[in-house]
């Protein structure tokens, strides 16, 4: 190593993927040397604020976990390596600071929820003091937060539309930045660090549950994989619009959400790969409607921006008083699908036994902690926040205020009539109890055979 290599450390947290990765580019640009480097923060495994349910439950961890060795393989592959350590980013940089003299730069992609916040400010103060440059890139989101259309973030419009209309007219999506061929090498003299166990972490393997609507795991390469096969194998992106509210299956909706939460797929490679498939393949509601999604995942992030802290406020965004009740045991009937409401048991059993929820789901047993049991909305956004295998600080607990009637829109104040919406998305009843005993329906597809999610149902206790 000649003594003036410089090495910058890539820290990467919901950022695990090669391609579009701005703070990758950045290193190998300013430095002879890169290190890629992901922490296993022990606070991500601690409880959630409110009602100390444990933050990483067993299906995220695991899917992280996959996503964390898909990345190590892939830099091998590129001539690198990902460097593991477990304990807080803070700490783990200053170590290798100090150990490692070539070290110009930290580099990281800067995150909107307080506590990720807090982490970014820990490790600008450990650089400061041990004078290394940081620089942090926007890199989550479709469109740039600095190309929004607005003279800064507090002027973000309180309704969606007038969101998605200003940026669909007025801004640009940026072009994609392609996965470098070689990886410029980690400085030597580096241990590179084991991925830790599931159980070192807190959690068990969970059991694979072959009715799951989300069977995939983690890592870029998996989720480049899935819209290969979304869009171009089977041209299911062609009629998402008609199928995205479906409950059972793997291709009713494109299942991004997962590699999207971890940055395993970057939101910009999703649009440009649209545009394309719409160029040489068809355009229609549907392929738009995938961007139309986006969108609202880009809304949720920028909210947090706008509103930080009171996302995770009882009042919300609303600053509202509602007589939330804390009855834990109808509570506890809801997270374990004990209503008595079967609509609402199936999905909650299904979260419970897979990890994940199909939104026409999530947004009706929302509905119903809020405004039918009338419970405090964090106790479900932080139950989710444990089960979801897809769980994103914003999408969550944006949704989860929306579903409250807190959100910043109040015309959003909806209450879903489960009845209703049982009849309109679930009308051969593959979710409820009376499908027990029944042939599958037409549109389950082959692989799930007959075993609709009413299977969750076989031992349902009600209220
Ligand atoms: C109470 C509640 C909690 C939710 N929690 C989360 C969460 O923690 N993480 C999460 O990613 N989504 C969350 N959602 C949004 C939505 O349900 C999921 O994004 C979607 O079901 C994931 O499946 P998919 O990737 O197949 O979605 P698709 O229907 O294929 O949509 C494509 C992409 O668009 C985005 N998207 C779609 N709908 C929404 C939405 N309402 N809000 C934000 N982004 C959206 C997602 O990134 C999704 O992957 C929540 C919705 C509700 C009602």
């Amino acid at each position: 190593m000649s003594t003036h290599a410089r090495t910058v450390i890539c820290l990467l947290r919901n950022d695990l993927r090669l391609h579009d990765n701005e703070v990758l580019h950045w290193a190998q640009s300013n430095a002879e040397h890169v290190l890629p480097l992901y922490c296993f923060d022990p606070r991500h495994y601690l409880g959630t604020s409110v009602y100390n349910l444990p933050k990483t439950g067993p299906f995220r961890l695991r899917f992280l976990l996959d996503s964390v060795r898909d990345l190590r393989s892939s830099l091998i592959n590129k001539g690198s390596m990902l460097v593991v350590r477990q304990g807080k980013p803070e700490d783990v940089v200053a170590e290798l600071i100090k150990n490692l003299p070539s070290v110009s730069a930290v580099v990281f992609h800067e995150e909107v929820a307080s506590e990720e916040r807090a982490v970014e400010r820990a490790v600008k103060d450990v650089c400061a003091h041990m004078k290394v440059k940081v620089h942090t890139c926007w890199g989550s989101t479709l469109y740039h937060r600095d190309d929004l259309p607005f003279p800064h973030l507090a002027r973000l419009p309180d309704v969606y539309t007038q969101f998605r209309k200003a940026v669909e007219t007025q801004s640009r999506v940026r072009p994609l930045i392609l996965s470098p061929d070689q990886v410029r090498p980690l400085p030597p003299g580096l241990e590179e660090g084991a991925v830790p166990t599931m159980e070192v972490l807190g959690q068990t393997e969970p059991e694979a549950d072959p009715r799951s609507a989300f069977p995939c795991s983690g890592g870029e390469s998996q989720a480049l994989a899935r819209l290969k096969h979304y869009f171009w194998d089977t041209d299911a992106i062609a009629t998402y619009k008609d199928t995205r509210n479906g409950l059972i299956g793997v291709d009713y909706s494109t299942k991004f959400a997962p590699w999207l939460a971890m940055g395993c797929i970057s939101p910009r490679y999703i649009y440009h790969q649209v545009h394309q498939y719409e160029s040489e393949r068809t355009a229609n509601q549907s392929t738009y409607w995938v961007i139309f999604e986006l969108l609202w995942r880009d809304y949720f992030k920028f909210v947090g921006v706008k509103y930080g802290n009171r996302l995770f406020h009882i009042k919300g965004l609303q600053d509202k008083s509602v007589p939330w009740k804390k009855d834990m045991a109808l509570y506890n009937a809801w997270k374990e699908g004990r209503t008595g409401v079967p609509f609402v048991d199936a999905n909650m059993r299904e979260l419970a036994m897979t990890g994940f929820m199909s939104n026409r789901g999530r947004q009706n047993v929302a509905s119903f902690l809020t405004k039918d049991l009338g419970l405090d909305w964090r106790m479900g956004a932080e139950w989710f926040e444990y089960l979801l295998v897809d769980h994103d600080v914003c999408s969550n607990y944006g949704n989860w205020l929306y579903s409250a009637g807190l959100g910043n829109d109040p015309r959003e104040n909806r209450k879903f009539n489960m009845v209703k919406q049982a009849l309109d998305y679930d009308g051969n009843s593959d979710a409820g109890p009376s499908a027990r005993g029944k042939k599958g329906p037409s549109h389950t597809p082959k692989q799930y055979g007959n075993r609709g999610i009413d299977f969750y149902f076989s031992k349902s206790k009600h209220l």
